[in-house]
């Protein structure tokens, strides 16, 4: 077995969690591409969740006052429902997750979890409640194990080990000949598109929030990439709040409802087969996809 963390003396954790804070922020940022923006409430309380439901009130928003991109949104996702947003590229939806991170806060209208909300809550405290696998998942210069264990300060080799399981990277791990002490990212070994998801994933089941986005988790994946990594995902879905935000309408055909986003607006919500039947844009997006992927396979 591979010693996964050096000896863990007082200075190298303070140094690592210190550290963790830092990058933790500083990623996100540059994963959502956000500013800070937002301060906590004085003297604001640590958001409590025992039912983890969203809802969006009459949410507006724009980046810049005079382009408004959310244009009054009303929707709920229920505690453990998974919800999926799909729309033209453009429409808000990854607006949409950056706000539920309170990257920003909207310019109008309220956004609760379990009847809280986000806006008077410590950011510290919804972020830790809130875990993301996004389009392109960022590895740090460091070793495969650091990358995964960055989902939650205090995990042992144990927790970390579990959570490459959990996201079907641990055979690949384990091959390694350095196993977990791997150095990855860009002075380390390169790893392919689907197994940078799999850290991510491995990263999200460590951290276990009770909300998850999934915001394009696939998009950048070969169809039979995407199509192991969708096995894994629905997973790390399972008994937690999900928002799914999607470019390819047949990897959420089955989530619990759909939620259609057209210019900042919602165009359509039901399950596929209501949408399909609507005859609306919805309809209209799946039959194109249909259409390329039978061309793609001619
Ligand atoms: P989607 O994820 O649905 O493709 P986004 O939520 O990323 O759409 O973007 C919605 C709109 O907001 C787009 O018109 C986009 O150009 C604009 N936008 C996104 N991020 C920023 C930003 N940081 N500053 C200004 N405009 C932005
Ligand atoms: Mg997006």
């Amino acid at each position: 077995l591979t010693q996964l963390f050096r000896p863990l003396d007082l200075l190298g954790f303070v140094y690592r969690t210190i550290r963790q804070g830092l990058i933790d922020m500083a990623a996100m940022f540059r994963l959502m591409d956000a500013d800070v923006e937002v301060e906590d409430a004085p003297g604001a309380p640590a958001l409590q969740i025992k039912e983890p439901g969203i809802t969006f009130e009459n949410v507006h928003f724009g980046y810049d006052e005079d382009r408004q991109i959310l244009h009054g949104l009303d929707f709920e996702i229920r505690a453990g429902e998974t919800v999926a947003l799909v729309g033209p590229s453009g429409a808000g939806k990854s607006t949409i997750a950056r706000l539920l991170f309170r990257f920003y806060d909207p310019s109008a209208g309220r956004i609760l979890i379990d009847g809280q909300d986000i806006a008077q809550v410590q950011q510290e405290s919804l972020r830790a409640s809130i875990g993301i696998v996004p389009q392109d998942s960022v590895l740090f210069n460091d070793t495969i194990g650091y990358n995964i264990a960055y989902g939650r300060a205090n995990a042992d080799e144990d927790d970390v080990r579990e959570a490459a399981r959990g996201a079907a990277i641990l055979p690949f791990i384990e091959a390694l000949p350095e196993g977990f002490d791997t150095q990855v990212g860009e002075r380390g070994l390169k790893l392919s598109g689907g197994e940078k998801q799999r850290v991510a994933i491995a990263r999200t089941l460590l951290k276990d929030p009770p909300i998850v986005i999934l915001d394009e988790a696939t998009s950048a994946l070969d169809s039979r990439t995407e199509q192991e990594i969708l096995a894994t995902l629905n997973r790390v879905a399972r008994g937690r709040t999900t928002l799914a935000i999607a470019h390819r309408l047949s990897t959420i055909a089955d989530a619990d409802r759909i939620l259609v986003l057209e210019h900042g607006r919602l165009a359509e919500q039901g399950h596929h087969a209501d949408l399909l039947r609507r005859d609306g844009l919805y309809a209209e997006m799946w039959m194109r996809q249909q259409a390329e992927q039978v061309e793609a396979t001619d």
